[in-house]
């Protein structure tokens, strides 16, 4: 599976707040298996928020969206995501039931906004603020707040699976520069996927479907380095 994330937010673009959601959902979507195929960080703008959407709902198979669903000026994602499926924006049925529930209805209706859901939209209960998330076709809407993002995630964590890899991280001390040859080879000699992540050594991580490709990998990899 497939995945895209848009983080929305002007004070992501100024650097104000860092960009913890993304960081948080590709850990918990790589690890259930999907593969996280973009990361994008876009303004709180309508436009820009609906063509993200639109562009990325029809390459990838779910995109996740974070920040803008709350009820305040600057929160304008529902906005967005009903424009990128060209469905009105309007009061859920199910938003208020929710709220009458949560005996908070008297709340949503102040703030408007939060009733409001883009028409057809599944609602996702927010366990821990107000403001509810949606899932329009495969676009998953969620809060900003990291707790609340979190878990409405988890609510709907089984929804995002795949095959998912096995990763080996092999550890040189030696320049990076060094290990030219021998991730070229190690690349003729097995499908894997490979990262070279320098620091004060440097970190190769050797990735394959199969568990048992990945180790051997690996191993002569790190027997090629030795030697
Ligand atoms: P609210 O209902 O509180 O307005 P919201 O869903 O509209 O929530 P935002 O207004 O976008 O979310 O952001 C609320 C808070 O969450 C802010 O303090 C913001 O810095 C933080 N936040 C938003 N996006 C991210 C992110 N990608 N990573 C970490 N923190 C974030
Ligand atoms: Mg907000």
């Amino acid at each position: 599976m497939q995945v895209a994330l848009i983080t929305v937010g002007d004070e992501l673009l100024a650097g104000d707040t860092e960009n913890t959601n993304a960081t948080w959902l590709a850990t918990r979507l790589t690890e259930r298996g999907a593969s996280v195929e973009r990361v994008v960080v876009v303004p709180d703008d309508v436009d820009a928020i609906s063509t993200e959407v639109s562009r990325l709902a029809a390459t990838y198979d779910a995109v996740l969206v974070t920040g803008g669903v709350g009820p305040t000026h600057d929160d304008v994602t529902m906005d967005a995501v009903a424009a990128a499926f060209d469905r009105e924006l309007a009061e859920h049925p199910d938003a208020i039931a929710y709220f009458e529930d949560h005996g908070s209805y008297e709340y949503a209706d102040l703030t408007e906004g939060t009733t409001h859901l883009p028409a057809g939209a599944r609602l996702l209960e927010n366990s821990v603020g107000v403001a509810p998330g949606a899932v329009v076709e495969n676009v998953y809407v969620l809060p900003g707040v990291p707790v609340e993002m979190q878990a409405m995630f988890d609510a709907v964590a089984e929804e995002f699976s795949g095959p998912g890899t096995h990763v080996e991280f092999v550890t040189v001390d030696a320049p990076e520069s060094s290990l030219l040859s021998a991730v070229q080879d190690l690349r003729d000699r097995y499908d894997v996927t490979v990262g070279s992540y320098p620091g004060d050594e440097v970190r190769v991580k050797i990735q394959h479907e199969d568990p048992d490709i990945a180790h051997e990998a690996a191993t002569w990899f790190e027997d090629r380095v030795q030697r």
